[in-house]
């Protein structure tokens, strides 16, 4: 069976520039993935949540409706805190998310670009960051050897990318973001799905009209960068993340 890592920051950030192609890629048999690294506790928008225990709570569960919408085999949020992935020991999440990779053996990682998508988050831009060196370092035994044992081996996944974009938001500084080597067509009914499993996410009700707008700009096309890849190539286009990629 093949099988897709999606790493994100926050609760909702699966549904925008990555919710058509996880559920393209469940619709044709993939098992899909995301983990992500906060609760998103540090939100403005926090619903009727008293404190940042509950704001969490609430969205690790909209998480896991998005989740079911989007078709995802296994999602998870894990505990790491919201807006603050920059201060964190770098070395130390890099681990965590290579023994994770280690145990889901995914053919596919997807991750947000390093410039931290449309809005720069600095939680983005570390997501992508640990993401990209756990990618890299998850099939090395040379690195975080002392995982390697009870079964868990090295694993290298066959491909890495980073969601991307041709705008900027209108309001913000502009970003840098990679150049797009994947248009992945999600077709009408997806974008209709990726709109609803974002909606999932009520404490980020005020969000919703600004989300519509913006992923109905962008239309049933989701953008990617092909960043990394296990059997060295040149760039070329793409319109299906599994292109070229072998099953065990
Ligand atoms: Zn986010």
């Amino acid at each position: 069976m093949l099988r897709l890592l999606c790493v994100t920051a926050h609760p909702d950030d699966e549904a925008g520039g990555f919710g058509g192609s996880l559920l393209l890629c469940a619709s044709r048999g993939v098992e899909t993935h995301v983990l992500c690294l906060t609760p998103g506790q540090a939100a403005t928008h926090r619903g009727d949540a008293r404190s940042d225990e509950e704001l969490a709570a609430k969205r690790r569960e909209e998480f896991q409706a998005s989740c079911r919408l989007l078709k995802i085999a296994r999602g998870e949020v894990l505990d790491y805190p919201d807006a603050g992935l920059d201060r964190l020991d770098f070395y130390a999440v890099v681990g965590d998310l290579v023994q994770r990779i280690r145990r889901i053996r995914p053919h596919v990682i997807l991750t947000i670009g390093p410039e931290g998508a449309v809005t720069a988050h600095p939680d983005h831009s570390m997501a992508s960051l640990f993401a990209t060196l756990a990618y890299h370092w998850a099939g090395r035994s040379n690195r975080f050897p002392e995982q390697l044992k009870d079964g868990l081996t090295p694993h290298r996944a066959q491909k890495l990318y980073y969601s991307t974009t041709t705008f900027s938001l209108p309001d913000r500084q502009p970003v840098s973001p990679a150049p797009v080597t994947a248009i992945i067509e999600i077709g009408p009914e997806f974008l209709e799905t990726k709109i609803r499993a974002f909606k999932q996410h009520t404490s980020q009700s005020p969000l919703f009209q600004l989300f519509e707008t913006m992923v109905r700009k962008r239309g049933t096309r989701e953008l990617f960068h092909l960043a990394a890849t296990a059997t060295p190539r040149q760039a070329q286009m793409e319109s299906d993340l599994f292109e070229g990629v072998k099953e065990d």
